[in-house]
């Protein structure tokens, strides 16, 4: 037998980092400024510890294109590095620096917010650079370096005294196939994408502001303008703070500077915050849907330390939120490679199952502080309800809490008050309850209406997945059954009162029943007479039970 270790050479690494590491060029910018951030928020720790006696400031991270000279610059006023540091963060590939920090200031440090992970962030420049520069200016007293590398193992590294102030800058020589990276509007976009909400403020470019004008100046006086730095994200967006910190309007203001092209507001929002057994938070809105399952566009967006993920977030949460919309931020949350990795972890998985419980737990709040309300929004957020009763079982052994079961004159009962409300009236000769439902108020009117002649409640179930509602509701509970109220179920329900006295006698009924069939001619239907005299619907046309449900 032979033993022996398998020789990784770096040669090899490069090639394959550029090409597999991440599947999409883009995210180095992500990856630099997480880098930035990260820096910014060591050394916001350690002046906190007191372990870094500097001054803090207000620093910002930096984006610059210099076109001409293809150069992208990300420049930040973090911690900086010593040649030493250099050494052994950047020269180490797969060494992350940001998992050294957390454990050497573990219990201090674990809510810095620290993006880092993996020790393969920063090489993602290489997928778009030729050549990568880093000048850096540690926060102790030493002098700056300067380090060169053109995507080869190799690299320089000398001090500099062309940077005096802390920080570091990384310059990328963008690549010939990359050049879209030095185009203002590229940047814009990714920046907006990706970094929208990072926790320290990113400046691109510069704008013009207007000042106000002194008070008593001239009708004809112009205002000042003055440039100031174009800063794209908000480093402190609605999910980074406590609820009691926020008002409706600023969970609305959120809601629409998460979409911009969303003109209309949220039904509600659920605030999700925890710390154990992981952390998370996030803000979730309940769109006005309707019946509409439409959930193309504004996606709900994962969040890792308020570094954008993905809105692709099918098998990460349940289905029936995805028609939900908000942030979801964990730091559990890998920022990592691959979908299918994210879909297959533990904590992703723990993740969507707490989320379930939440909205669920926060159902039940909103329909005990105002029932009325919540009444009036039922079918704007049926949907989601129905949705998540019959595809999750945690959210349907709730559901009684919180679904509802309108009646079609508008009425809305919980399971409870409606078993409560027809137990007296609509039972089988087994003694199930009968629920007679309609599917459509105004195809089924007359239907509804000899159903209610009778004093049967009749429900509305107009959503489009109403088949598989009922089919799980039948399944889980015990004595029920469903019957639309142009089944023929309807007349096995046991019936309370003396038929009333009909102007026909029996063999006129037969033949009447008789014409009317012939008329139809298909044995699917079943001819039902009715009271004659005083229903407006003399008699009634049935098809079985599951007839009806195939239709739909
Ligand atoms: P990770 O961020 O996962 O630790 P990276 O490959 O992105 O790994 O970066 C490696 C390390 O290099 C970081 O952990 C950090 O120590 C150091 N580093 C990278 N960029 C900067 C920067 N702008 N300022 C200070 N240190 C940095
Ligand atoms: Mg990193």
């Amino acid at each position: 037998m032979t033993k022996g270790n398998i020789n990784v050479s770096v040669e090899n690494i490069f090639p394959l980092i550029k090409k597999f590491l991440y599947s999409d060029h883009e995210i180095f910018l992500r990856e630099l400024i997480s880098n930035a951030t990260d820096a910014t928020l060591k050394l916001k720790h350690l002046t906190n510890i007191g372990e870094a006696k500097v001054d803090y400031g207000n620093p910002k991270i930096e984006v610059k294109i210099d076109k001409e000279n293809k150069k992208l610059y990300i420049i930040d006023q973090g911690l900086g590095m010593t040649a030493e540091e250099v050494e052994k963060y950047i020269n180490q590939v797969a060494f992350s620096g940001a998992e050294e920090f957390l454990e050497k200031y573990k219990d201090s440090a674990k809510d810095s917010g620290i993006i880092g992970h993996f020790g393969l962030g920063f090489y993602s420049a290489f997928m778009v650079a030729e050549k990568v520069e880093i000048i850096s200016k540690s926060f102790k007293d030493e002098p700056a370096v300067h380090w060169i590398c053109d995507g080869s193992p190799e690299f320089t590294l000398e001090e500099t005294t062309a940077k005096t102030d802390r920080g570091t800058e990384i310059i990328l020589h963008i690549a010939e196939d990359s050049t879209e990276f030095l185009e203002d509007a590229k940047i814009r976009e990714l920046l907006t994408k990706y970094n929208k909400f990072m926790p320290v403020p990113i400046k691109f470019g510069t704008r013009t502001e207007t000042l106000p004008l002194p008070e008593g100046a001239a009708e004809d006086a112009v205002a000042e303008t003055v440039e100031v730095d174009n800063i794209v994200n908000n480093p402190t967006p609605a999910w980074t703070k406590s609820p009691s910190e926020l008002k409706d309007e600023d969970y609305k203001a959120f809601y629409h500077e998460l979409y911009p092209m969303q003109f209309e507001e949220p039904l509600f929002n659920i605030h999700l915050n925890v710390d154990y057994p992981f952390n998370l938070t996030g803000v979730l809105y309940f769109p006005k849907l309707a019946n509409n399952l439409n959930i193309e566009k504004d996606k709900i967006q994962l969040y890792q330390n308020q570094v954008f993920v993905t809105d692709e977030v099918k098998g990460i949460v349940p289905d029936f939120l995805m028609l939900l919309r908000g942030v979801i931020d964990s730091p559990d949350i890998p920022l990592n490679v691959s979908r299918s990795y994210l879909q297959a972890d533990g904590a992703v998985k723990k993740i969507s199952s707490y989320i379930t419980k939440k909205v669920a737990d926060k159902m039940v709040s909103l329909i005990n502080e105002n029932r009325e309300d919540y009444d009036k929004k039922w079918n704007d957020i049926k949907i989601v309800i129905e949705y998540g009763m019959i595809s999750e079982e945690k959210f349907f052994e709730k559901s009684d809490k919180f679904a509802l079961y309108p009646t079609t004159d508008g009425k809305y009962f919980l399971w409870n008050e409606l078993e409560e409300k027809i137990k007296a009236n609509q039972t089988d000769k087994d003694g199930n309850l009968v629920i007679l439902y309609a599917t459509n108020a105004d195809e089924q009117h007359s239907y509804i209406q000899s159903a209610k002649d009778k004093g049967y409640e009749v429900i509305l179930l107009d959503s489009p997945i109403v088949p598989h509602l009922i089919q799980k509701l039948e399944t889980s509970k015990e004595k029920i059954s469903f019957a639309r109220v142009d089944a023929d179920h309807i007349n096995n329900l046991i019936k309370k009162d003396e038929p009333a006295i009909s102007k026909l006698n029996e063999t006129e009924k037969e033949s009447l029943k008789k014409n009317v069939e012939e008329s139809i001619n298909d044995k699917k239907f079943t001819v039902q007479l009715e009271d004659l005299d005083s229903n407006d619907a003399p008699f009634t046309i049935t098809q079985p039970e599951f007839m009806r449900r195939m239709k739909d």
